[in-house]
């Protein structure tokens, strides 16, 4: 029989991993004792943002309630202040399992974008330029906190 819970071993050296531990930048938008929220750096949208659980798994196989709670409770967060800083209704949520699915980061991640699945720009090409999405990145942080 086909095994269909295969599991995506965690390599410590993934690119999210080295952010939790501080040794590369990103544009912060959040962040608590298990959850960071930052932005995209080849965003599908304007302010698109990606919720890390502080937990060191690969996709949703593995992922501890107590992280799946609090990345879906900050990913919350973080779409209320897209709604706000953007005037707009739609964000989508996505999330990728695996790397038949297209998922390029092997941390599990969710997608916050502001667009239409109608508009979605491509996956994980074109880089934004840094100093606009630290831009957006302090507006959201500032609507998050007005919360
Ligand atoms: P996925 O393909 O679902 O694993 O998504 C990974 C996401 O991480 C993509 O949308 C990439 O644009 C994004 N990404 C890759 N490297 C970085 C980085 N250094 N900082 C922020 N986002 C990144």
């Amino acid at each position: 029989m086909t095994e269909v819970n295969q599991k995506t071993a965690y390599d410590d050296n993934n690119i999210f991993a080295k952010m939790l531990d501080g040794d590369i930048p990103y544009h912060k938008v959040y962040e608590d004792d298990k959850t960071l929220a930052f932005m995209d750096i080849m965003p599908q949208a304007k302010g698109h943002v990606l919720v890390i659980p502080k937990q060191k798994t690969a996709d949703l196989a593995n992922l501890e309630p107590e992280y799946a709670a609090a990345v879906l409770m900050t990913s919350k967060k973080v779409m209320q202040a897209q709604r706000k800083v953007f005037e707009r209704e739609g964000i989508i949520q996505m999330q990728l399992n695996g790397a038949q699915s297209g998922q390029t980061v092997f941390h599990y991640h969710i997608h916050l974008i502001p667009s239409s699945i109608h508009e979605l720009g491509r996956h994980a090409v074109a880089q934004a330029d840094q100093s606009e999405l630290a831009n957006i990145a302090k507006q959201l942080a500032a609507a998050i906190n007005d919360a």
